[in-house]
């Protein structure tokens, strides 16, 4: 079956900006983009689309399954006392919830123009209802590594996470080819937990779950400790990154590692925020909104938008666009990213003279246009 789109703008797979520009689709692949229409070429299908045809955009990092809750930044006095309230909140979840509350997150994800999200599940609800609209990476926590855990993983953090666990379980990620996520470096107390230096997690939050820390291991910084435990690979997706130096950023890029950043997580949880200037340009930088758990919604958008901002408009919107789509896509391995027909859409009643501009209006309303498999007319 072969279709042909035309739409206002188009965004190519490669970036490339075509003003009233031609999409030629067959058998749900993207065979070509076009500046003139086609004229010898028959097509089963003709659409002409009044708006602008994105890349389908990548969320790179939520928490579904806790899209129930009830979260509000002004009720968050820092990180830990975060934590001890996120922790509460989870163990009262009940397993009926879970699967409305992927329901309600992925509607909300599709409905900000995300087609494929980076989901950490902690229950193992969100496979069954994600399917192929994203990577769900099944996370763990605790001491002892767990046998027939699927890949690919979500190796909580290092705090969180025994040494031998994290050793254990990436092991298992590279012999399988699997990328797997980290938290790295969100909050200050994790920096000095890495260095054995005195910190909220083992005065505060070991107590308050009646467990020791697991085992000394002593490091320069987050980083080292990746490194010390063999975590620091290009299959390992670092997540937050916020109060990492520019010696470590440097080290995470040169090994290839992936790089999620959720900027309004971290605002809301007063972490800090990422040297972003460091990163630009490098192609494993994607975008996340995080959880419902420190966030207030999960619009990939917002999140480009907040970014924006925080650098006072000083690296382009167009600039920024890869990180919630490509480099998203380059992040979470979604190997047919670049020829699957599938695109985020956004419906214009006028003509804008760049297409990227409209990404910071207010009520924008996105589409998931889906031809990958059956066209959708
Ligand atoms: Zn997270």
């Amino acid at each position: 079956l072969k279709i042909l789109l035309k739409a206002d703008w188009i965004i190519t797979r490669e970036l490339e900006e075509i003003k009233d520009g031609y999409a030629v689709i067959k058998d749900g692949k993207i065979l070509s983009y076009e500046r003139r229409k086609p004229e010898a070429d028959y097509f089963e299908l003709e659409l002409e689309l009044k708006g602008i045809l994105y890349p389908p955009f990548v969320n790179a990092h939520t928490h579904l399954e806790l899209s129930g809750i009830d979260f509000s930044p002004e009720k968050i006095e820092d990180f830990i006392s975060w934590l001890r309230w996120i922790v509460k909140k989870v163990r009262s979840l009940k397993r009926e919830e879970l699967r409305e509350a992927v329901e309600r997150g992925l509607r909300e994800s599709l409905a900000g123009g995300a087609a494929f999200v980076g989901d950490i599940s902690s229950f193992g609800v969100s496979p069954e209802v994600l399917k192929d609209k994203g990577v769900v990476f099944r996370e763990f926590i605790g001491k002892e590594p767990p046998r027939n855990f699927p890949t690919p993983l979500s190796i909580h953090s290092i705090y969180s996470v025994s040494a031998d666990a994290i050793r254990e379980l990436v092991r298992r990620s590279l012999d399988r080819g699997s990328p797997y996520q980290i938290h790295v470096a969100e909050s200050v107390e994790e920096v000095k937990f890495a260095r054995c230096e005195r910190n909220r997690f083992e005065e505060e939050i070991y107590p308050f779950l009646g467990r020791e820390r697991y085992e000394r291991l002593c490091a320069e910084g987050v980083v080292d400790y990746l490194k010390r435990v063999g975590a620091l690979t290009e299959k390992l997706i670092a997540v937050h990154i916020t109060n990492l130096n520019e010696k470590e950023i440097d080290e995470l890029t040169e090994r290839g590692a992936g790089v999620v950043l959720c900027p309004r997580s971290n605002v809301h949880l007063k972490v800090g925020f990422p040297s972003v200037a460091r990163l630009m340009g490098y192609e494993k930088l994607s975008l996340g909104t995080d959880g419902r758990s420190s966030n207030l919604s999960l619009s990939i958008v917002s999140e480009l938008k907040a970014l924006y901002y925080a650098l006072r408009g000083e690296v382009s919107l167009r600039r920024l666009f890869p990180l919630i789509t490509t480099n998203g896509a380059k992040v979470l391995e979604i190997g047919d990213y670049w020829e699957r027909a599938i695109f985020t859409f956004l419906k214009c009643d006028r003509a804008y003279p760049d297409p990227f501009a409209p990404l910071l209006l207010d009520e924008v309303e996105f589409e998931i246009l889906d031809f990958s498999s059956t066209p959708v007319i």
